[in-house]
């Protein structure tokens, strides 16, 4: 059990012009854990006033930030991966607490955070740019990356390390200065990673970290001293920080629904395998999760026992017992909508094979949910139609790819899905036709190694611009050309 919740709460204050500060109005939030209940920490709640406060800090660092060389940066970044590792331990439990994932998830996620730092610190060593042929014989033409600025981060609960660390590696890899606002939900830990790139010794006011909602969010988006925006999250909310973004560049990492395409030549016991993991790891809040398992129907019935099996043997408790493979639902919004895709499904005729008993009674919390598999799923429902965000395996009956191909493509998202079959060239041709920015074959639509470029189709709601290595590196970066007139060759 949890040392935090049974000592006393922690509390923890905004780091604004490297120094930690309460919020100016004085007010405070609890975080409270989703497995226990139990207060975690009271912190600041900061206002736009805050907020304008951080962006002013970090236009300050900025110019000294990017003036550090690319190998001081990299070797920055080493620094803050190995304050990541060690403190991989405590972050790990933190994160378990405050976000409701299992032990050995938070674990893992950490040491993904860690890596990327490491694997920012070196593609940014081999960031090179061009010397484009001119037309002119007296012109040379040339192009360098700058880092844009300051750069408002803005992140999501369900991966909050793991997520805001890919924004920040590359940030500080390439010499931008940031304000980060982490979700609420998760900011105790979103601190603890803060003190990690402070303990290496990152420009303290060049990483700013306030606390709150859509009040802050918005004016960290709009403020005219911050120059570029990462998002990940909602479509909803993308949309809006879009608006308010206007002009600047963006990088808007949004929701998805799969889906995992199941062929009836594949090795099923590896599509029931990846199909499961993506469904119910980290309960289902994945935005590359199997929000939709479209199956051949001539190996449906398989696939469905293969997964019912799977989800029978989910150890749904508390986080940070040995032996939980499941923990609850990081918060009751994410919960609500669950419920609510569950009961549509069964009124409009899905069939429910495993669970059916939506939160789980005898926890200290109601955010424990059962795992479920249903199938027979209808097209109209809002399990096929929207995504779900929790621990639910749906699975819709296809009479052949092109039909999977036809309900993979109608839906208004596109971010990652899976296809698994042992036909090569099907596997290939099947990738390039899915709209979406992510294809993994013969591996679950969660699988991300984290350099591979990663983000939403065009024209669907699922995001703009590319996540992953190299891709989020030159994100943050804008390139310049610069035109030598160098004269007609005497010398
Ligand atoms: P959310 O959109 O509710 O919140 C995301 C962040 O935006 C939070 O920090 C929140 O406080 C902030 N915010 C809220 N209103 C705002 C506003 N008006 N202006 C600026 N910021 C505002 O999302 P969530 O519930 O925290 O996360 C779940 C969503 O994130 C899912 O849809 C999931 O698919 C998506 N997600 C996407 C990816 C990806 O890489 N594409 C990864 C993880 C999660």
């Amino acid at each position: 059990m949890s040392e935090i919740g049974q000592t006393q709460a922690l509390r923890t204050q905004m780091h604004i012009g490297g120094r930690w500060v309460d919020a100016g109005s004085g007010a405070t939030f609890e975080s409270t854990s989703p497995a226990t209940g139990e207060v975690l920490g009271v912190l600041p709640e900061a206002g736009a006033e805050d907020a304008r406060a951080a962006v002013a800090a970090a236009g300050r660092a900025a110019e000294r930030l990017a003036g550090l060389s690319t190998y001081d940066r990299a070797r920055l970044c080493h620094g803050v991966a190995d304050a990541i590792e060690r403190r991989r331990e405590e972050l790990a439990r933190l994160l378990s607490l405050e976000q409701g994932k299992p032990y050995a998830e938070a674990f893992g996620e950490v040491g993904f955070a860690a890596e990327l730092f490491r694997n920012a610190g070196e593609d940014v060593k081999r960031l090179e740019t061009r010397i484009i042929p001119s037309a002119d014989p007296r012109k040379r033409i040339l192009t360098i990356r700058q880092p844009h600025g300051v750069v408002a981060v803005i992140t999501p609960w369900n991966y909050p390390v793991g997520i805001p660390s890919q924004y920040l590696s590359a940030s500080l890899a390439v010499g931008n200065a940031v304000v980060w606002k982490p979700a609420p939900t998760t900011s105790l830990v979103a601190a603890r990673l803060l003190e990690c790139l402070l303990e290496a010794g990152v420009p303290e006011d060049g990483f700013n970290l306030v606390f709150g909602g859509a009040e802050v969010g918005e004016e960290m988006v709009s403020n005219p001293g911050v120059h570029a925006v990462g998002f990940t999250g909602s479509a909803a909310v993308g949309a809006a920080v879009a608006r308010q973004a206007a002009a600047k560049p963006l990088l808007l990492e949004l929701g998805g629904n799969g889906p995992t395409i199941i062929l009836d030549d594949a090795d099923l016991e590896l599509a029931v395998e990846g199909a499961a993991w993506g469904a119910f790891s980290n309960a289902g809040q994945i935005c590359q999760s199997s929000e939709r398992i479209l199956v051949d129907s001539r190996v449906q019935d398989a696939v469905v026992e293969g997964l019912v099996r799977k989800a029978g043997a989910i150890r749904l408790g508390h986080p940070l017992d040995e032996g939980t493979t499941m923990g609850p639902l990081n918060n009751e919004g994410v919960a609500a909508k669950v419920d609510e895709h569950l009961a549509d499904a069964v009124e409009k005729g899905a069939v429910i094979v495993a669970g059916g008993g939506g939160r789980v009674g005898g926890f200290p919390t109601r955010l424990y949910y059962e795992p479920h598999v249903l199938d027979q799923v209808p097209l109209h429902s809002l399990l096929n139609v929207d995504e779900t965000f929790g621990p639910v395996a749906p699975v819709i009956g296809v009479a052949d790819l092109d039909e999977a191909l036809a309900i993979a493509n109608s839906n208004r998202f596109g971010l990652a899905c899976s296809v698994y079959t042992s036909n090569l060239s099907r596997a290939f041709r099947v990738a390039e036709r899915l709209q979406c920015g992510v294809v993994n074959v013969n591996e679950s639509a969660a699988y991300w190694d984290g350099r591979t470029p990663f983000g939403g189709y065009s024209g669907k709601a699922s995001g703009v611009g590319r996540l992953g290595g190299v891709a989020v590196i030159e994100a943050m970066t804008q390139l310049k050309s610069i035109v030598m007139h160098v004269g007609d060759g005497v010398l």
